[in-house]
């Protein structure tokens, strides 16, 4: 999940016309297999060499010992100076391998510099919080000790010998809604708004599931839910209880999505003011607002829904969005994801350019207001002076000096980065408000680059690119039950070499850490334990691939030890195992210019969330006017939810 290897690459084209893919393609002609002087197996057995699976992170794994060094000379020439001197990479996809040579080339000089806020970490939240508190005018430095940007949700490429192009890696999140659109409420579109960049979208239609019944293939949307789905697998009044669980949900969905939006949020008195700009919008909840933050089941109990296929199909979508099935699902969280998933004419979006181009575009929104993204930036130290926070100290000892620091990491590493006795307050805070929740489990994931000849070239309803496997509804949480798989390659070519695809499946957070904790990597027990996950993995990309096998050229196999590595994830966890009606805390923390965001915070995982987090810890730095002239940014969302 490491993003060692960036070659030049122009910046995707802006373009506000998102393109749509439903129907297949005929295939563009491929090439004949060409696997170089290694063939197919030796180019395999190179690349698990230099896996995610690796200690240490290798620069350059897939070339040759001269280009390196040409790329050290190369790099030592060219890079200005003031990169050199911080021993961080400002981020820049098509100059990283030249920077990340001078980098480590370089001796680490210790500077001091001051700006108005620090973030600690380059997560979609971190990196909300900074774009929102740049534009607003702060001038704001994010510290990633990354290679490359996005936490949870970076790529990262491979090359393999003999063919040409990289192979280009999301290591996250792949299903994305309500992006493409103008008028919509999704708060990373409105951070987009702001920072004034965005990435272009490709449009889709659907996603396949294979569940314990069959194939669920079926378009986004009600229509075909209803005509295609429902007959199929559900019960003899399946029809009549969605159609009743859908009039009540429409209601609630219509009241969050064409409410105010979750910008306004800030926690403290001036959310008064910033609520009474929408006044106009707020829409009563039906049942109350309590209704909002009750478990989804008891939503479908009040809605008399009964049908299995409806409630497993229910489980299934609250499971995938933050980790747990209906009984713990937030019915605010369902009822957003129903409203945008069900009405008339919706789509799914997925980045031109993959996971890369979503996140370069908040590190551009943070760069156009003069703030910068620092990579390989580890930081050891919050200071703290006179009872508030001071600034920040790096793994290198660079100091860098902040009226106020965010800490977008996970609770558990930004409790690690304060000195004991520096902040007793904060240190309690941080000890004892989190004990309460238990963490979700972790992950195994399969990253595969495979031949496409003779496979449809682009997504179509014979060939989704991306589907789940569910293997019984019993326990949606049990180990080696579910498995996700994303095939970004069939929506945008550009992301595997020509002829080639690029798969990423692995398990949702249902990977028990204990079971890998204290297995050495070098011991034949870890080895085949994770042979046995890549089998595991590669039954579920094989439901629509058969003959993976033989097609498969590069292979990289991430166990929870990787994960937790390269995701900074303690215990390779997907984050708090949160049961609605729980809620995470806050924002703010006891320290005096201290603040936290990120899914270690309200409301929690999942894209949507993690944005919403980051805006409303840099509400919270603001001033109301400061944040009332942020919220002047975002157009009209409003649009009518019909079904
Ligand atoms: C496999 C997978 C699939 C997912 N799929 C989806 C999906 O389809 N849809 C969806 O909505 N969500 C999905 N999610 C969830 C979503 O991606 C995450 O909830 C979200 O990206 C987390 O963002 P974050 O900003 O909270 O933190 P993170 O992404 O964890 O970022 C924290 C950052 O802080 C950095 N950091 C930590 N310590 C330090 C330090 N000391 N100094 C400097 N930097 C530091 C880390 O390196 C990291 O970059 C998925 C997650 C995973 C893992």
């Amino acid at each position: 999940m490491d993003g060692i290897l960036a070659l030049s690459r122009p910046r995707a084209a802006q373009s506000s016309q998102p393109r749509s893919l439903t129907r297949c393609r005929p295939p563009r002609p491929v090439a004949a297999p060409s696997h170089g002087a290694l063939g197919r197996r030796g180019a395999k057995r190179e690349h698990r060499e230099s896996s995610e699976d690796s200690r240490a992170p290798r620069a350059f794994p897939a070339i040759g010992l001269g280009l390196v060094s040409v790329g050290l000379g190369v790099a030592a020439r060219r890079v200005p100076a003031k990169y050199r001197e911080a021993k961080t990479l400002h981020w820049a996809p098509r100059q990283l391998h030249c920077l990340q040579a001078a980098a480590s080339k370089e001796a680490a000089e210790v500077a001091e510099s001051e700006v108005d806020v620090v973030v600690i970490g380059s997560g979609l939240a971190g990196l909300t919080c900074a774009g929102v508190l740049a534009a607003a005018g702060k001038s704001v430095t994010v510290l990633e000790s990354h290679y490359v940007p996005g936490g949870a949700a970076h790529t990262f490429r491979r090359r393999v010998k003999g063919i040409e192009g990289d192979f280009c890696f999301d290591s996250g999140p792949s299903l994305y809604g309500g992006l493409s659109g103008e008028r919509t409420s999704s708060p990373l579109k409105h951070v987009y708004q702001i920072v004034g960049e965005e990435p272009e979208w490709i449009t889709y239609d659907r996603w396949n599931a294979f569940i314990p019944e069959g194939e669920a293939n079926a378009a986004i949307g009600y229509e075909e839910f209803v005509t295609k789905l429902l007959p199929r697998f559900g019960g003899p009044d399946a029809a009549q209880q969605w159609e009743r669980l859908m009039k009540r949900i429409i209601p609630m969905a219509d009241a969050i999505c064409n409410g105010p939006p979750p910008s306004f949020v800030r926690e403290d008195l001036g959310v008064a003011a910033t609520l009474a700009r929408y006044l106009t919008k707020l829409k009563s909840i039906p049942g109350g607002p309590q209704k909002l933050s009750e478990p989804f089941s008891q939503f479908l109990e009040d809605a008399q829904v009964t049908d299995p296929f409806i409630k497993n199909w229910m489980d299934m979508f609250a499971f995938l969005l933050q980790g747990l099935p209906s009984y713990g699902a937030p019915t605010s969280m369902m009822a957003y994801m129903m409203g945008d998933m069900y009405k008339k004419n919706t789509c799914l979006d997925f980045p031109k350019g993959g996971n890369e181009a979503l996140v370069g575009a908040l590190v551009r929104g943070v760069e156009k207001h003069a703030g910068q993204v620092l990579l390989k930036a580890h930081v050891e130290e919050v200071l703290v002076e006179g009872g508030r926070a001071a600034g920040v100290r790096l793994k290198d000892g660079r100091i860098i000096r902040a009226q106020t620091i965010v800490s977008n990491a996970d609770w558990q590493i930004t409790k690690s980065l304060i000195k004991p006795g520096s902040a007793p307050e904060l240190e309690e805070y941080l000890k004892v408000t989190w004990k309460e929740y238990r963490l979700l489990k972790s992950f195994i994931h399969l990253h595969l680059g495979f031949r496409g000849d003779g496979l449809p070239t682009q997504h179509c309803e014979e060939f989704p690119a991306q589907w789940g496997v569910f293997n019984s509804w019993s326990d949606l949480e049990a180990p080696r039950n579910a498995v996700l798989v994303s095939c970004p390659s069939m929506l945008d070519p550009d992301l595997a070499p020509p002829g080639h695809h690029v798969v990423h499946a692995y398990t949702p957070a249902t990977e028990p850490w204990e079971e890998w904790a204290d297995l050495d990597e070098k011991s034949s027990e870890y080895k085949a334990k994770k042979r046995e996950a890549r089998d595991f993995l590669y039954s579920a990309v094989a439901k629509q691939v058969p003959d993976l096998e033989e097609r498969v050229v590069l292979e990289l196999v991430g166990t929870p030890r990787t994960h937790r590595r390269f995701l900074r994830k303690p215990a390779g966890t997907y984050g708090l195992r949160v049961q609605a009606p729980e809620m995470l805390p806050g924002h703010k923390t006891p320290l005096e210019g201290f603040h936290m965001c990120g899914d270690s915070t309200a409301p929690g995982i999942g894209v949507p969330a993690v944005v919403m987090s980051g805006h409303i810890c840099a509400n919270n730095i603001l001033s109301v006017p400061e944040h009332w002239q942020i919220l002047d940014r975002i157009k009209d969302w409003t649009t009518e939810l019909e079904i």
